[in-house]
């Protein structure tokens, strides 16, 4: 029993009664508790901080005001609001009811997307960023011809709005007249300084169009346009030609450069050489249409081609005229390069000095008896073996060099049955006849005897009237006309080297 009692008693400490001791708990529950009350608390106290801030956020942002970072990033936009507030009313300030206005608009601190909902109270303000007129400028006034009522009526002739569109018309002058950075600000032109400058802007643009074309002219005129120096350019460029020197001769056709070769293709080109740059400027080739319009080698493909083009066939034409020259061994430039309308060849001359024409080339009579059976020669191979008439052969057209005749300049040159062929040829051979006879060669045959010779016709000489002559030469081409018109274009076959129509004969019949 007394043990009961003593054990259902608490025994009464001399110290006094305890308190009964509170629940245990761990440490870092005590610290958590701590942290969500202090979280709470702030929580509590934010209210009165983000009450301007919260209107800028959505719900969602508004909740999240916990963050420091959000906290900071709402108290500056705050704080940049009320900055650019201060710049609106400095700039008013400032521009009053002045008519150019300067704007503040790159000082602000907040964006203006974000700042939309305060730009509807704040009309003045002018984003002038991006469209300057955006706000107020009445893009097209309507049909009826103004905009607004009664009293607030604009018209198209409204001062402002005329002076906004003439700035923004000096948009559309031309990229190379300098307006100023007038567009990005308002400004407002009055219809009369503004064609003024209008004025101004064309008469400058016709101008500059007329020194530019006269400086195209000239640098065409003079030597060779600016395509043909960057085409001679990049021969030097790719080593083809060590450098290009002075201009031997400006003809009515071609320009023609001293150059020192260098390699194509690992090939040498030769130490000195020429670069016959055919004119682009296409007047003085109108006349010589004829050489190449009928000559059946190129006539598919001139009809085709552009006058710049055309211009390219007379210098492929020359090279294909030298390679035949080659092959019967007659002395004349050796063809290094054709890149479009320049064509590289062989120096005829040496240490930079041409081979003097023979018209300048001073000879003796026993040269001059000497260059004139070469070149009857030459005019004979050309004419038999090579199946061409050179077309322009004169004293100019041959050079002196090492005690031979060279031939050059054969751009021209045609085939005999060309429909002008024997014409051609019997001007050659009068200018041949007559250069010879001149200087005294006394062996040097008359001209229809030197045509015979040429072309193994047999051109009846006549009465030695040059009128008969030609007639029976006409004749001669119409035959051969017709011939050509019967058996059809296809038995000539184009550009062959060697193979061309069959020789003209006197008696050709059908
Ligand atoms: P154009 O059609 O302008 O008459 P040419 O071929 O006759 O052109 O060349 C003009 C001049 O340039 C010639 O009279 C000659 O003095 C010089 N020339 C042309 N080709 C050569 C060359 N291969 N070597 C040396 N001089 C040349
Ligand atoms: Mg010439």
């Amino acid at each position: 029993m007394d043990q009961t009692g003593i054990t259902t008693e608490t025994p009464k400490s001399p110290w006094g009664s305890v308190a009964p001791a509170a629940p245990s708990c761990s440490l870092a529950e005590v610290m958590s508790e701590q942290l969500a009350r202090q979280l709470d608390e702030e929580n509590n106290s934010f209210p009165a901080l983000s009450e301007t801030g919260s209107e800028l956020l959505t719900a969602d942002e508004a909740a999240d005001t916990t963050s420091d970072l959000m906290l900071a990033q709402m108290l500056q936009m705050q704080f940049d609001r009320e900055f650019d507030d201060q710049l609106r009313r400095e700039e008013k300030k400032f521009n009053g009811d002045s008519k150019v206005s300067i704007s503040f608009e790159n000082y602000r601190k907040v964006h203006p997307y974000e700042d939309s909902d305060s730009s509807e109270d704040e009309v003045d303000w002018q984003d002038t960023r991006d469209d300057p007129y955006r706000a107020e400028k009445p893009q097209t006034t309507p049909r009826k011809g103004f905009t607004g009522k009664g009293k607030n009526i604009t018209t198209k002739h409204d001062e402002v709005t005329c002076g906004r569109k003439n700035t923004a018309r000096m948009d559309n002058f031309a990229p190379e007249v300098h307006v100023g950075d007038g567009l990005g600000m308002d400004l407002k032109l009055s219809n009369q300084v503004f064609n003024s400058l209008k004025q101004h802007c064309y008469s400058e643009q016709r101008r500059s169009a007329r020194l530019h074309e006269k400086k195209e002219h000239s640098t065409a005129e003079q030597a060779v346009d600016p395509r043909t120096r960057l085409l001679m350019y990049k021969m030097v460029n790719a080593g083809v030609l060590e450098n290009i020197n002075g201009c031997i001769s400006t003809g009515k056709e071609s320009v023609v450069f001293h150059a020192n070769g260098g390699s194509l293709e690992e090939q040498p080109v030769p130490d000195e050489v020429v670069l016959k740059v055919f004119k682009t400027t296409l007047n003085e080739f109108k006349n010589r249409d004829r050489y190449i319009k009928d000559d059946y080698r190129f006539k598919d493909r001139f009809s085709k081609l552009n006058p710049r083009k055309i211009i390219r066939l007379w210098a492929e034409k020359e090279m294909h005229n030298l390679a035949r020259m080659k092959k019967a061994e007659i002395p004349c430039p050796e063809v290094v390069l054709l890149k479009k309308h320049i064509l590289v060849l062989s120096f005829i001359g040496k240490d930079h000095v041409p081979a003097p024409k023979l018209k300048d080339a001073m000879l003796g009579s026993e040269d001059m008896k000497d260059a004139y059976y070469q070149v009857l020669q030459m005019m004979q191979k050309l004419y038999q073996e090579c199946n061409l008439v050179h077309a322009d052969l004169s004293e100019y057209n041959i050079l002196w060099h090492e005690g031979k005749v060279w031939l050059i300049d054969v751009s021209q040159s045609v085939e005999p049955t060309h429909p002008h062929g024997l014409e051609f040829l019997f001007r050659d051979c009068r200018n041949v006849a007559t250069f010879f006879q001149k200087r005294g060669v006394s062996e040097a045959l008359s001209v229809y005897e030197l045509f015979n010779t040429v072309s193994g016709l047999n051109v009846p000489v006549g009465a030695e009237d040059e009128a008969e002559f030609m007639a029976e030469i006409v004749a001669l081409e119409k035959r051969n006309e017709d011939h050509v018109q019967r058996r059809g274009k296809k038995t000539f076959p184009v550009a062959t080297e060697d193979g061309g129509p069959p020789p003209l004969k006197p008696d050709t019949d059908d």
